[in-house]
């Protein structure tokens, strides 16, 4: 029984829409998955259509970009109410200030670059969550580059004087958020350091507290020294381990199911959250 529960889609940055993200989770041979996609549930509606049709049990999600002290901290929240008032007012505001922070960041390329906000604009899915892999899309389009992963080496690294950082809420408070909201909060890739800095083992401990349920220990982007250490951390503070891919299509690298979650755990997070939001075949 294999469960991936790290998914986007065009709602995000991820490539196929969300019915397309549930054909290729059955073709690959999972039985549950979520689709997360970064400070959204508009792909919720389609995807769950698509997975009762496929056959799949799918865990409506989101990662919603939080940050400690100006760190950024990806959190995936499974079986929210996408309607919680509180919630809805971070991820709109968040959402609306990416959009803001890309057209800032194509303004400074516009006076080296050739590249104008309507070249992003094609490139962006309706109702999708703007961000780097838009503008990333933009400039392969242009020729400026070859793939997201050299613009995101280059033009869009965080040390690019092209970058600029988008508004996101404290960590602890979207815990403690998604928790009231009946979700499950479980911190993505927590050792992730490869494309910024990342937050201390004792700042996950805080975020526990609030209510933290899990870590995504098995994700390509944890070293596996880093995965050890993650999971020692979850024996200690009571915290689930998850494994995922992480997902966007042809946007990155990562395929489909290349880690997955157990069965037990899956169970876990079914009942600490709002159950009755599980889609089910
Ligand atoms: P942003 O949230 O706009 O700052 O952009 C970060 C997003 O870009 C993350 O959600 C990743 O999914 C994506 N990303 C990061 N590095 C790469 C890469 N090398 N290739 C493709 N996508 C990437
Ligand atoms: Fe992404
Ligand atoms: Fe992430
Ligand atoms: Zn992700």
């Amino acid at each position: 029984m294999l469960i991936d529960l790290h998914l986007h889609s065009t709602a995000s940055d991820g490539t196929d829409t969300p019915a397309e993200v549930m054909a290729v989770a059955a073709a690959a041979g999972l039985h549950t998955v979520a689709l997360t996609d970064h400070d959204s549930a508009a792909g919720w509606a389609e995807a769950s259509v698509a997975a009762r049709q496929l056959g799949l049990t799918l865990l409506p999600g989101a990662e919603i970009s939080c940050q400690i002290g100006g760190i950024g901290v990806h959190l995936l929240a499974y079986l929210y109410d996408p309607e919680n008032a509180a919630l809805l007012a971070e991820t709109t505001r968040t959402r609306r200030d990416r959009v803001d922070r890309a057209r800032r960041m194509v303004q400074r390329m516009s006076h080296d670059l050739d590249i104008t906000w309507a070249d992003v604009l094609e490139h962006v899915g309706p109702a999708a969550t703007v961000g780097r892999p838009h503008l990333a899309d933009a400039l392969v389009a242009l020729g400026m580059v070859r793939s997201r992963d050299e613009a995101f080496d280059t033009l869009l690294h965080s040390r690019s004087p092209y970058y600029l950082p988008h508004y996101s809420p404290e960590a602890e408070q979207v815990v403690r958020m998604v928790v009231a909201a009946g979700g499950v909060p479980v911190m993505a890739h927590p050792r992730a350091d490869k494309r910024g800095r990342i937050v201390s083992l004792a700042d996950i401990a805080d975020l526990a507290t609030a209510g933290l349920a899990g870590l995504e220990v098995d994700h390509r982007d944890n070293a596996e020294e880093d995965r050890q250490v993650l999971r020692e951390l979850a024996r200690d503070l009571d915290l689930l381990t998850t494994g995922s891919s992480d997902y966007h299509g042809t946007g990155k690298d990562n395929r489909i199911a290349e880690n997955t979650t157990r069965p037990e755990v899956l169970e876990q997070i079914v009942a600490l959250g709002t159950a009755e939001r599980v889609v089910r075949p």
